[in-house]
């Protein structure tokens, strides 16, 4: 079982049984964004889950988030971020997002947010390392020891298909979680509960190892706390299955029911991006798949994928100019 048929099927697992918010490969760093990839994130939606569902159905930039427009506040556009080129581009994704709304007026385009942003939208963010074969452990004691000295999740938890011996057990720090998931099955079994981490407190994050030291960084709570949010979001819009246009255009390309992508010819579940393609000996040209992740992801999840109320896509947003009766401002006024 490779580790990639075991995430899949994991997180399908995870979806169906929790009632979770579940997406894979996400940044869990702070001081070295991208040196910390996890598998598998789990948020379990808080008391405001919804009112950030009905916001939009994709991720929202956390400096939009934290900026100064407001709801009831519109902002002069060029005065957003100071006009900079990246400011220009978290404008333009919370935009797309359906965040952020634009209005000219008196010949200058305005910046403003739909609704306000909810706090407390989403209770408990759980890291997954997953290693299948825990006779093959790769990297495992560098990376749970750095979720777990960071603390930048609620709960680390080792997700394996092995047998779990004592000594296993013994190797890993205490408050990590273990679980034994059968990928055929789809059968858990918690072989230990994971312990809370101190998501509050300041956090260590190794940032270099070498043979007789690791190099750290401390990360102060605040910036655990931004990063906690930005992992929300990217959570909340990506979810874990791959996207359709990833599949081959191969005879053989089929998908599951819950959309993972499998292969007829081999008779499993196939990572597109590393089995498939004209390297493969048995491609053969054909048509993609027809199944829609985003309606599968929709029925299956408390995701939702077309909100009633988020304001409409913005075609030129160079050149927008408000509609009277528009969803957006309806909402708006009922959020001041
Ligand atoms: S490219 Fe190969 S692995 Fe991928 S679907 Fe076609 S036959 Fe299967």
């Amino acid at each position: 079982m490779d580790e990639f048929r075991f995430e899949l099927a994991l997180c399908s697992y995870l979806e169906s049984e929790t009632g979770a918010i579940v997406a894979r490969q996400l940044g869990g760093a702070v001081a070295e964004p991208g040196a910390r990839i996890v598998d598998v994130v789990v948020l379990q939606p808080g008391t405001a889950f919804e009112k950030r569902a009905r916001l939009s159905p994709k991720a929202i930039p956390t400096r939009a988030i934290e900026s100064d427009v407001g709801a009831g506040q519109a902002v002069p556009r060029r005065n957003v971020f100071e006009g900079t080129s990246r400011g220009r581009r978290i404008v333009e994704t919370a935009v797309e997002a359906g965040y952020f709304q634009l209005e000219r007026r008196d010949g200058k385009d305005w910046v403003r947010a739909t609704a306000r942003y909810p706090d407390d939208w989403y209770d408990r963010l759980t890291a997954i390392e997953n290693k299948p074969d825990l006779g093959s452990p790769g990297d495992l004691d560098d990376q749970i020891t750095h979720d777990v000295a960071l603390g930048l999740f609620d709960e680390v938890v080792l997700a394996t298909a092995s047998y779990v011996t004592r000594a296993h057990l013994n190797r890993l720090p205490e408050p990590v979680g273990v679980w034994q998931f059968d990928p055929e099955t789809g059968e858990r079994t918690v072989v230990r509960e994971p312990s809370r981490l101190p998501v509050d407190d300041p956090g260590i994050e190794p940032t270099d190892r070498h043979p007789l030291r690791t190099d750290v960084a401390v990360v102060a709570p605040g910036e655990k706390r931004r990063k906690r949010l930005t992992i929300a979001e990217r959570a909340y819009g990506k979810g874990w299955r791959p996207s359709l246009e990833a599949y081959p255009a191969c005879a053989h390309a089929d998908a599951t029911g819950d959309c993972r992508p499998y292969c007829g010819q081999f008779g499993h579940v196939v990572d597109p991006g590393t089995d498939c393609g004209t390297d493969c000996p048995s491609f053969t040209p054909g048509s993609r798949p027809t199944c829609d992740p985003t309606e599968v992801r929709a029925d299956r999840s408390p995701w939702i994928a077309d909100p009633p109320g988020a304001v409409r896509k913005q075609a030129g947003l160079d050149r927008f100019i408000p509609r009277e009766g528009d969803p957006g401002d309806e909402r708006l006024s009922k959020s001041n």
